[in-house]
């Protein structure tokens, strides 16, 4: 195995290598790296999904662009909002030390003038996805007709989600000199007709498989209503006494909501986020290498380094945005030839994620049902008498024994037993008397259908009078909405923002609740009115797989539905995405009639 110092990158990548914490290159770096710098060729990378490919492009990438020159050399492609993000914060971290050196993210669902902007500012690097680009060159923001490299991240998946033609017309507006770098998880037909129409000779890597998941870890999903995910956390924490867990929430706020709320309610708990300082995640650390800390609540950013063996449980008490980053969660247990559970609490309306999930990790999912309260209470109560007849008796408190012998010197050796586990037991016979089944009823059966959603209409589709003209994006009327009405993080789906309007979905059990609590709203003096749109947005019709003709390897998954109805299914497509496209009318939703 080399060393990154052995495969010619300058200084200013290095430090930043070392600051990164990467200590030897992953394979597909080792081998891409020495020959992209070398030689100005065609590449054509295969390697699976968590083997390093961003800086297995991107080191090589900085150090040929020539940050003195302000003009756009480079286009990344690539097929997600997410990815597109996490791309450019990638690149952006390996070229910290080269100042003059600008990296633009250019993606749908947000202002693109503000995008035009940054890029006209000087940005020799574009990271994008294929829909706002197409957008962009449309309308003369951008110039990619000097670019001396365009990379081509997760081509399978961009192929998958639709995109060949946006790429074909793109890559049609660069200069032939350039070099194409194609990375890609898998080579279906499409990627290898890309390969043979828009590449010169390329070179082949292929790195053998790697983060497939572990077969250590089994993987087990729990269907729940949303407002019942803290609760579902808490029983399954109470029917695993001796968890070692780590939960991942998906912001630092809901990570810290988490963590306060388990700490108050008895659990030996904490947050691990990006907001604490380094000392406050230090000490956090070594309190969870110690096990004081049982329930380690964090985001994705912090745990990225957890290297704590012994970890019985990991809990997605949130989604992540890509199945890499599930991967990658899951991961954090069943180390060092151990076994562990990766555990999903999810919503109705995120069911199909499983499935995606499924499909890369090629391992199936357990569904399961959250323990009841008496399942509970067994477990606690059988806990209970095995930590006493194994506790080890601390001889402090050899002093005090007479006193005490005198105080239970009447009760017999059963009614002792009896009241000393009383002692701890109470709490949770009293908490679990309620014994409400937290389980999602529909969960078994949306699970078996095809559609993978009920046909009752389970989801409902909403117009309101607020759009982007009032400054929201899909991300911030999501946000706005969720936090409004108090749902949870993927209540809301489906928000595809118009000029002066937009549409969003939620499950119909919460369509009271969304029409009382909006329509007595105003914004900034205006009286928000939301009305049930008849167009359904394709809830009835959320076939996975419409329009993909087999092999799919679904990395990503966002706000939306995949598939759906044909108009709209496009459109949601661009939605789900992020890729509102600005100037194409595809949506099949109606505009009501406003009174
Ligand atoms: P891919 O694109 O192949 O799916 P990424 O480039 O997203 O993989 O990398 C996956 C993760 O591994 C990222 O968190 C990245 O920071 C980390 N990583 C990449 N290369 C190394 C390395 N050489 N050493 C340690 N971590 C690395
Ligand atoms: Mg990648």
């Amino acid at each position: 195995m080399k060393k990154f110092e052995e495969l010619g990158l300058n200084e200013s990548l290095l430090r930043a290598i070392g600051d990164l914490g990467f200590e030897t290159p992953s394979e597909v770096q080792e081998k891409a790296i020495p020959l992209l710098l070398e030689k100005d060729t065609d590449i054509v990378a295969l390697a699976q999904t968590g083997t390093g490919k961003t800086a297995a492009f991107g080191f090589p990438l900085i150090q040929k662009i020539d940050a003195d020159n302000r003009n756009t050399q480079a286009l990344i492609l690539s097929p997600t909002r997410e990815l597109c993000l996490q791309i450019t914060n990638e690149i952006k971290l390996y070229s910290k030390y080269i100042k003059s050196l600008h990296t633009v993210a250019v993606y749908g669902g947000a202002s693109i003038t503000e995008q035009a902007r940054e890029v006209k500012r000087g940005a020799q690097i574009i990271v994008a996805t294929p829909g706002r680009m197409q957008d962009m060159i449309n309308r003369g923001l951008v110039d990619i007709s000097k670019i001396d490299f365009c990379v081509l991240d997760e081509a399978d998946e961009m192929l998958n989600m639709g995109f060949y033609e946006d790429i074909v017309s793109i890559l049609s507006t660069t200069p032939d000199e350039k070099c194409t770098w194609l990375f890609s998880a898998t080579m279906p037909q499409e990627v290898a007709r890309i390969a043979k129409e828009f590449m010169r000779k390329p070179l082949e890597i292929t790195v053998g498989h790697k983060n497939s998941g572990s077969s250590t870890v089994s993987h087990e999903f729990y269907m729940v209503n949303a407002r019942d995910r803290y609760e579902a956390l808490k029983r399954l924490a109470d029917a695993n006494p001796d968890i070692f867990s780590v939960i991942f929430c998906r912001t630092k706020r809901d990570t810290q909501v988490v963590a306060d709320k388990l700490i108050e309610d008895g659990y030996n708990a904490a947050a691990l986020h990006g907001d604490l300082s380094q000392a406050q995640r230090d000490s956090v650390m070594k309190s969870f290498r110690n096990r004081q800390i049982q329930m380690l609540v964090a985001t994705d950013v912090a745990a990225r380094g957890i290297d704590v063996d012994n970890v019985t449980h990991v809990i997605n008490y949130q989604l992540p945005d890509d199945i890499e980053t599930y991967n990658h969660r899951s991961g954090r247990t069943g180390r060092a030839g151990k076994l562990g559970t990766s555990i999903v609490i999810i919503t109705k309306s995120e069911i199909r994620k499983i499935s995606a999930i499924e499909k890369v990790i090629k391992q199936k999912f357990e569904e399961k049902t959250i323990p009841s309260g008496i399942e509970i209470c067994e477990i606690q109560l059988f806990h209970l008498a095995n930590k006493i007849k194994d506790v080890e008796v601390d001889h402090g408190i050899d002093s005090y024994l007479p006193a005490i012998y005198e105080v239970l010197k009447d009760l017999s050796k059963e009614e002792l037993i009896k009241k000393m586990v009383s002692v701890e037991f109470n709490r949770f016979i009293n908490y679990y008397k309620k014994n409400r089944d937290l389980t999602a009823q529909t969960a078994g059966k949306d699970r078996k259908d095809a559609s993978g959603f009920s046909s009752d209409g389970g989801a409902v589709r909403y117009f309101i009078n607020i759009g982007s003209r009032d400054d929201f994006d899909w991300m911030t009327l999501k946000d706005f909405l969720r936090d409004t009405l108090g749902l949870g993080r993927d209540d809301v789906f489906k928000v595809d923002v118009k000029e002066g309007f937009s549409f969003f979905n939620t499950d119909a059990e919460h369509a009271n609740a969304v029409l009382d609590t909006l329509n007595s709203m105003h914004l900034e003096g205006r009286r928000i009115n939301v009305e049930i749109s008849k167009n359904d947005g394709g809830s009835n019709n959320r076939r996975r797989d419409h329009n993909n003709r087999g092999g799919r390897r679904s990395e990503s998954f966002g706000g939306g539905n995949k598939g759906g109805g044909r108009k709209e299914g496009s459109f949601e497509r661009s939605s789900r995405r992020g890729e509102g496209r600005e100037g194409r009318k595809g949506s099949g939703d109606r505009r009501p009639r406003r009174g």
